[in-house]
């Protein structure tokens, strides 16, 4: 499907059918697969053949999904994962190990954040988190002589900051390692990263992709790019022998396109067994069906709702990457011209206490620790996720107490800002 737009790609990417062979892809609900003989099922796990034996590594029906998703980026591999958490761990776990660091930006997600600042470093990975604004000269110095990747996300979710893809890879590749960007927020129908010299993508499923609030899930996509064998010595998980797969080189045996993703499956799916179900993985295709057709929704919602609480007297700020006079408006212009994400965050001249007033008097906006679904929900996260800290450590994660989430679904946006205007009318 390598030649069609993005628009095709997400309804007919992963699965043509032969004759006689169903529309809609088969959910193979199966732990396990039949072999004829021991020397069949043998060539599989000395990775000589490729084929399906358990569902713990691999399954038809996540293939054929991660295929989809693997093509709307323009990767050459992919895979699913059970969460968009097990995507990132599994994403910088596979080249970064014990007593090696990695270069990540600030403001990403807070369960991103929370992986590598403690779980991560708990392992003996060593992170150094840079502000994407930061200078090249800046991010130059944050890298380190064991520095294996650099990670951030195209749209960070709560921050909105938007990454500059080219100043991030440029310094990652100077120092021969990969970029990984998590491009949950933008998806590939606003932003495809590696056009812009990122090498590995990780997704959220979970959010816009599924769109539907239905069911948890991640995916990581290899770009091919990275040359692996150039930089050997800095990743001999790819470029010297397995033991576990007697010996095999994968940086070898599969290519510079093929070695990240079967190294991720063959060793981490198979230790870790954070697989996608295939149930899950069969909604999950029933959004990107139409992922092309709600995101400008998103994106006109949010924009919307944007430019009409920038002129209301009760607010005192909003942060939306696709209005103009943002702070990464022009970012926004060059990554992503067509259009954004529909999340939009604001704050109240009237602070906490107004924040939490207008919470309580939303009818259509749904209080949900979610966003990116196809129904409007919103978070104030002084109250919710962050309700542990005080004013002060609200403001070092960069929230302030009278901050209000409000992801836009692709409702009616009269019906939102009525919604909106109503709220705010008992504040
Ligand atoms: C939600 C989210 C994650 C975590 O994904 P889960 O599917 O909830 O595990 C990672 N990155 C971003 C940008 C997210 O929004």
């Amino acid at each position: 499907m390598s030649d069609y737009k993005i628009n095709t790609k997400c309804v007919q990417g992963g699965y043509t059918p032969g004759n006689g062979e169903p529309r809609q892809i088969p959910i193979v609900q199966s732990t396990t697969f039949k072999y004829a003989t021991s020397e069949d099922m043998g060539k599989l796990f000395d990775l000589e053949a490729s084929g399906y034996f358990y569902t713990r590594l691999q399954n038809p029906t996540n293939d054929m999904v991660a295929a989809k998703i693997c093509d709307m980026e323009g990767g050459t591999a992919a895979m699913l994962t059970s969460s968009g958490q097990a995507a990132n761990f599994y994403a910088i776990f596979n080249i970064a190990n014990c007593g090696d660091h990695v270069v990540a930006s600030s403001t990403i997600y807070g369960g991103t954040y929370n992986l590598f600042h403690v779980t991560m470093r708990k392992m003996g990975i060593d992170f150094t988190f840079v502000s994407p604004d930061c200078t090249e000269e800046e991010l130059n110095a944050a890298f380190k002589p064991n520095t294996k990747a650099v990670f951030g996300e195209t749209i960070a979710n709560p921050a909105l900051t938007v990454l500059d893809i080219e100043k991030f890879a440029r310094a990652a590749h100077a120092h021969g390692v990969p970029l990984i960007i998590d491009n949950t927020f933008a998806t590939p129908v606003n932003c495809r990263p590696f056009e812009w010299g990122c090498d590995i993508v990780t997704h959220s499923t979970t959010k816009y992709m599924d769109g539907h609030g239905a069911g948890v899930g991640g995916a990581i996509v290899d770009s091919g790019k990275f040359d692996w064998l150039a930089h050997a010595d800095k990743f001999p998980g790819l470029c010297t022998p397995d033991d576990s797969y007697h010996g095999i080189t994968y940086a070898e045996k599969f290519g510079q396109g093929g070695a990240f993703i079967t190294k991720c499956t063959a060793q981490l799916m198979r230790d870790f067994g954070s697989i996608q179900s295939p149930q899950n993985a069969f909604l999950l295709n029933l959004g990107l069906e139409s992922l092309h057709v709600r995101m400008p929704r998103h994106c006109e919602n949010a924009l919307a709702v944007a430019k009409y609480l920038k002129s209301h007297p009760k607010i005192s700020f909003v942060t939306y990457p696709g209005l103009e006079g943002d702070k990464y408006y022009e970012l926004a212009q060059k990554y992503m011209p067509n259009g954004t994400c529909g999340v939009v965050s604001f704050g109240f001249k009237g602070g906490r206490v107004a924040a939490e007033t207008f919470m309580k008097h939303l009818k259509l906006a749904a209080i949900e620790t979610h966003v990116a679904d196809a129904r409007t929900c919103t978070l104030h996260p002084a109250s919710a996720t962050h309700r542990q800290m005080n004013d002060q450590e609200l403001a070092a994660a960069g929230i302030t107490p009278d901050l209000v989430r409000f992801s836009c679904g692709i409702e009616d946006a009269a019906d939102l800002i009525a919604d909106i205007e109503q709220a705010l009318a008992h504040v």
